[in-house]
């Protein structure tokens, strides 16, 4: 199964999945959208939740950086007056340097995850949706910025005015990922960002076209009118896409067959009627490893009976 990933709910889903299907058997490719050159070293957030994810490091109460981490580095640097606009934590950093190291001395991106799943000890196949840098930007009432600087430094305040991705036109999608759709059928969009962590990997030239072929299964990561966390509404308002499952729904149009809602969910059914989808209810509120692998078993269910 080829799943598509952000670094905060779909992460949530693949702690279920992974103790259904082997490792082995478990192809991510993450959006690289928000990642940003900090401190001389590249910061892939998304990804690196996935790393941690799987080699059993993450801080599940955050979703992001490593359980316990200790953050010297950034301390050291803070008492000299350099002031990180992260925190960073040592280990994290590790990460960082290890990654921008190869990357440096002419690696891809998927190379260097190559190297710390090997490091890390990880079966599953983790790739970086492309191999050329993408950023995510987000125009807000005072400019244009990284969504980095609106979601960490701007605390994710402003107004959003307009959402786009710089050099997704020009990017390709990465040759593992094309090769790991050439043999797998089954795609899962978890439970992410649409406009951010979903967007980007569909915006890659191509993409769209590939996944119309495919079986695919959408997890909408609204339930109601509001996203369980992040700023997922107001990006959506932005691209008008109304803030509900119906409107995740439509950022998938033509790609998705069966679209998973939270059986809590307020929309009205005939509301999916255009789009073209079957439409089921599952427990999606992953607060528990429980819920995600209930959640996951039904998954599988679901791509069984496709
Ligand atoms: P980001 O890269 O950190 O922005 O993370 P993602 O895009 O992967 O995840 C953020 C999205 O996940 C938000 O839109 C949330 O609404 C959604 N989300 C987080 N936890 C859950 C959950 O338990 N269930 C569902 N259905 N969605 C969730």
């Amino acid at each position: 199964m080829i799943i598509l990933s952000g670094g905060t709910g779909t992460p949530k889903l693949l702690n279920g999945l992974r103790t259904l299907i082997p490792p082995e058997d478990i192809t991510v490719v993450v959006n690289t959208a928000e990642d940003i050159w900090v401190s001389g070293n590249l910061i892939t957030p998304d990804i690196d939740t996935v790393l941690y994810l799987f080699s059993d490091r993450i801080d599940t109460e955050k979703w992001w950086g490593v359980a316990g981490d200790t953050f010297r580095t950034y301390e050291a640097m803070k008492s000299s007056g350099y002031n990180e606009a992260m925190m960073i934590g040592d280990f994290d950093r590790a990460t960082h340097i290890m990654r921008s190291d190869i990357l440096r001395t002419g690696g891809t991106l998927t190379s260097a995850i190559q190297k710390l799943c090997g490091s890390y000890n990880i079966k599953a196949n983790i790739l970086p949706m492309s191999d050329d840098p993408v950023s995510t930007m987000i125009t807000t009432p005072q400019g244009k910025m990284h969504f980095q600087d609106f979601w960490i430094k701007n605390y994710g305040k402003l107004d959003v005015i307009d959402v786009s991705i710089d050099g997704i036109s020009d990017a390709a999608i990465a040759p593992a990922v094309l090769e790991a759709l050439e043999v797998d059928d089954e795609v899962l969009i978890g439970p992410s960002n649409p406009i951010t962590s979903i967007g980007p990997i569909l915006a890659l030239p191509g993409m769209r076209k590939i996944l119309k072929h495919k079986k695919v299964i959408a997890v909408s990561p609204i339930i109601g009118r509001e996203p369980v966390s992040g700023p997922a509404g107001k990006l959506m308002q932005a691209h008008r896409f109304e803030v509900s499952s119906v409107g995740v729904a439509k950022c998938y149009q033509e790609i998705v067959d069966v679209f998973v809602i939270d059986e809590r969910d307020t929309a009205d059914m005939l509301d999916f009627d255009d789009i073209g989808c079957e439409v089921v209810r599952a427990d999606t509120l992953m607060r528990s490893v429980d819920v995600s692998v209930g959640l996951s078993k039904q998954i599988l269910g679901f791509f069984e009976g496709m």
